[in-house]
């Protein structure tokens, strides 16, 4: 279903709520990484460019109640920079002294409301909450993909209030993972790693339906292997996913999709970036030892696929990527990704994170800014907070 953006409506002289994901990590009060920041943008001077008033808003962290390591003041200042004007970051995000100020906007003027998690209503998508934010604007958008899985006040309920569109970053993420979902260009590889099956079934088994080939990595690998009859050491082990995971290769065999799984493994006594390494055969990984990434024999098998693809869909990092002796295959699988001429998407926070490190994001076609969410869309989920926008 498609959903009307901004491009559809009239922003000339109005007050527009746009929720951001403005949650950005922070060391100490200072911002460590402003993607978020950046990727909103567009959004931001299209309606500034078009005589829009913008009230921001976002959530930062997990706060229980008002947090003042947690206040958005540093965002303000950072958005400031960005669009080269001032950003007034208010004191709360409802009331008197929001309300006066808020009324008070004219045609270009920004401000940022301060967190929204401050208000345990948000989470709990307040009806009350959700009028009275809905209250200081004339529409809303959603440009926040990255929060649309959680039907909060300011991701759904506002919407209620207002007429409800969705921003480019919120359009572009809905473009690209929809098609990839819908009419991916053939064949379509599936890449998936990371910590734990359990977390991606829901993606595997809805990726299944398209896939041709799906290439299994990372920590939920060794399941896998277990359950394919292969010794995995001390491996990261789901004991009680070990009927699903043979359940899922049976699955694929039926929809006649090939399921690759490592050849060869690396593999350390100890997880340190120190520990002496060994590279195993990947269903003869000796006691004792634990599989950190897939070998070169792994990374070759999975470059031939990756290299033919049509489409690309990647989620979850191959090995323990932080510890740098144990990043080459993920280092690796990035590289032969930005290298196909596949269309190529990268969802989950720690591959993005992967990817970006590498240096290799501008040659995939598209990174999702939402890990959960991403994840939540590529399992087939309707995502409350693009369920609630127009649409076309
Ligand atoms: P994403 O955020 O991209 O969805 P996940 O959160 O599922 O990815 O998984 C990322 C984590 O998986 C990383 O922290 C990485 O260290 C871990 N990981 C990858 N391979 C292994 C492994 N062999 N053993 C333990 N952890 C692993
Ligand atoms: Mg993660």
């Amino acid at each position: 279903m498609r959903k009307k953006t901004i491009r559809d409506i009239d922003v000339a002289g109005r007050r527009v709520f746009v929720r951001v994901d403005f949650n950005v990590p922070l060391d100490r009060g200072r911002i460590t990484d402003d993607r978020r920041i950046v990727a909103a943008l567009p959004t931001l001077t299209y309606l500034l460019d078009r005589g829009a008033a913008l009230i921001l808003a976002s959530h930062l962290g997990r706060p229980k109640g008002p947090d003042p390591a947690l206040r958005m003041d540093p965002i303000a200042a950072r958005l400031g920079e960005l669009l080269g004007r001032p950003v007034r970051k208010l004191p709360d995000c409802i009331g008197p002294e929001v309300a006066a100020v808020v009324h008070a906007m004219r045609p270009g003027d920004v401000v940022l409301l301060e967190n929204v998690r401050f208000h345990p209503e948000e989470e709990a998508n307040d009806p009350a909450f959700a009028r009275a934010l809905a209250a200081l604007a004339d529409v809303y958008v959603n440009d926040a993909f990255g929060t649309a899985h959680r039907a909060h006040a300011s991701t759904a309920g506002i919407a209620a209030f207002l007429p409800a569109v969705a921003g480019l970053l919120m359009e572009r993420e809905l473009e690209v993972l929809g098609k990839v979902l819908d009419r991916p260009t053939p064949p379509l590889v599936v890449i998936l790693g990371g910590k734990k099956v359990g977390d991606k079934i829901g993606v595997i088994r809805n990726l299944l339906r398209s896939a041709q080939t799906m290439l299994i990595g990372g920590g939920m690998c060794y399941t896998f292997l277990r359950a394919a009859g292969g010794r995995i050491g001390s491996s990261l082990c789901e004991e009680d996913k070990l009927g699903l995971a043979r359940d899922l290769m049976d699955e694929a065999r039926r929809r006649g999709a090939e399921v690759l799984l490592p050849v060869d493994i690396l593999a350390v006594q100890r997880v340190v970036a120190d520990a002496p390494v060994q590279t195993v055969d990947a269903r003869a990984i000796p006691d004792g030892w634990i599989g950190v990434d897939i070998g070169p024999r792994t990374v070759a098998a999975f470059g031939t696929p990756v290299a033919g693809a049509g489409t690309v869909v990647w989620n979850g990092p191959m090995g323990v990527f932080e510890i740098p002796p144990f990043a080459g295959g993920t280092r690796a699988i990035a590289r032969a990704v930005a290298e196909s001429r596949a269309e190529s998407v990268v969802g989950g926070g720690d591959t993005a994170a992967a990817v970006e490190q590498f240096g290799y994001a501008e040659k995939i076609t598209h990174i999702s800014t939402g890990g959960g969410a991403s994840l939540e869309f590529m399992e087939g989920k309707t995502l409350p907070g693009v369920a609630v926008l127009q649409d076309v």
